[in-house]
């Protein structure tokens, strides 16, 4: 009887997971959209295997190297930035239609969660129907998963991520890169 309640509670947890970030894609994402600049560190060092982690938890979600610029006619502006991925990494500026507007930085791999079924309308890239993605372990919406429109709108996180036709479009101020992260922990003298 406990295991079912339980059970029950974790399918709960999980539609409103789904529906929070599904609710997040139309809102507002301009709240801490000067978070990116603050983490902005001085060098490129080891960029491609410096670590991406979601800002809300730390949780790792891709490498330097797993970022992949896919570029897109639909972007109201690009720009290159070296906070997130440490070299330069393109920066697009995407608008959904509700006017929220949203800075992302495409990967060709990350560990998120895929919110199944694809929605071919209102993609940001032609031709590719998308998912919402979040934080597997904090559940934050960190952005979306493209997959080309032509495939079934539910498919297995292992044939999206063999693939060489699926990416992520992350938000930048909801990623951290960990050699910044490591800067914000105390330093041992501080600690009694
Ligand atoms: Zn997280």
């Amino acid at each position: 009887m406990r295991g079912t309640r339980r059970l029950l509670a974790r399918q709960l947890q999980g539609y409103i997971t789904r529906f929070a970030a599904f609710v997040l894609l139309f809102l507002p994402a301009a709240r801490r959209s000067g978070a990116a600049c603050a983490a902005a560190p001085q060098d490129g060092g080891s960029s491609p295997a410096s670590l991406i982690l979601c800002r809300a938890c730390g949780h790792e979600l891709a490498a330097g190297a797993d970022i992949r610029f896919v570029p897109s006619r639909l972007a109201l502006s690009s720009r290159n930035d070296t906070s997130i991925g440490g070299r330069r990494v393109h920066i697009q500026l995407f608008e959904n239609p509700g006017g929220h507007q949203f800075e992302v930085i495409t990967f060709k791999r990350a560990d998120v969660t895929h919110h199944w079924p694809a929605e071919p309308h209102f993609s940001w890239f032609p031709g590719f129907s998308w998912t919402v993605a979040t934080c597997p372990r904090c559940h934050t919406h960190l952005g979306w998963a493209f997959q080309p429109s032509k495939w079934p709108d539910t498919i297995t996180k292992t044939k999206f991520e063999e693939s060489d036709d699926t990416f992520l479009a992350l938000i930048t101020h909801r990623l951290l890169r960990e050699d910044f992260a490591s800067s914000l922990m105390t330093p041992k003298s501080f600690k009694s």
